[in-house]
């Protein structure tokens, strides 16, 4: 905690005094354009990748960046999702899966999760079938990971009224920890 904290004292001393005009703005103001969903591995930044200042990316992170198709009932994720296109009114959403992610490995793998209750619930959410521990069938998990995750999106009344009145677009991206490669993921 103590990095966090002398963190803080920097962004106070070293940063924010050169965004004072953006943050009094922001204040009173938000109007992100873009609903950014990725997984919440902490290799992961999505306002660094996308060189995003605050303000403009709105952001969900679940393990394994997973959007559960929509049903009634209290969902913290479509409660976001719902949030940012009917009331903030988004014009994108990008679904950003990565590289050596956890949960696709743990899929993939078939890791035993008889001891994780809660992580064995959520990844039913991800379209994956058992692979091998290979770094080109792992890559192909991902992929095929975010473009369930977008269909599952498609599912939630507020993107499908967006969608069809053609005021929002969806994106897949994989990005790449060791090189900073951005794939685009055809929906
Ligand atoms: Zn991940």
């Amino acid at each position: 905690m103590q990095d966090l904290a002398e963190g803080v004292a920097q962004f106070q001393r070293g940063v924010f005094p050169a965004k004072a005009a953006l943050f009094a703005h922001l204040a009173a103001t938000h109007r992100p354009s873009t609903l950014f969903i990725s997984c919440s591995d902490a290799r992961v930044v999505p306002e660094l990748i996308t060189q995003s200042e605050p303000g403009e990316l709105f952001v969900i992170r679940t393990a394994g960046n997973l959007v559960p198709a929509y049903a009634p009932g209290p969902d913290g994720v479509a409660a976001g999702i719902e949030y940012a296109v009917a009331v903030l009114g988004v014009s994108d959403i990008v679904v950003c899966g990565h590289s050596a992610c956890g949960a696709m490995t743990a899929l993939a793998e078939q890791h035993d999760l008889s001891g994780m209750p809660a992580i064995a619930d959520w990844l039913r959410h991800a379209d994956a079938a058992p692979a091998h521990a290979d770094t080109a069938e792992l890559a192909a998990l991902v992929r095929g990971n975010v473009r369930a995750q977008l269909a599952n999106l498609a599912t939630h009344p507020s993107v499908a009224r967006a969608l069809a009145e053609r005021r929002l677009t969806l994106h897949g991206w994989v990005y790449d920890i060791p090189t900073g490669t951005v794939d685009d993921v055809a929906a």
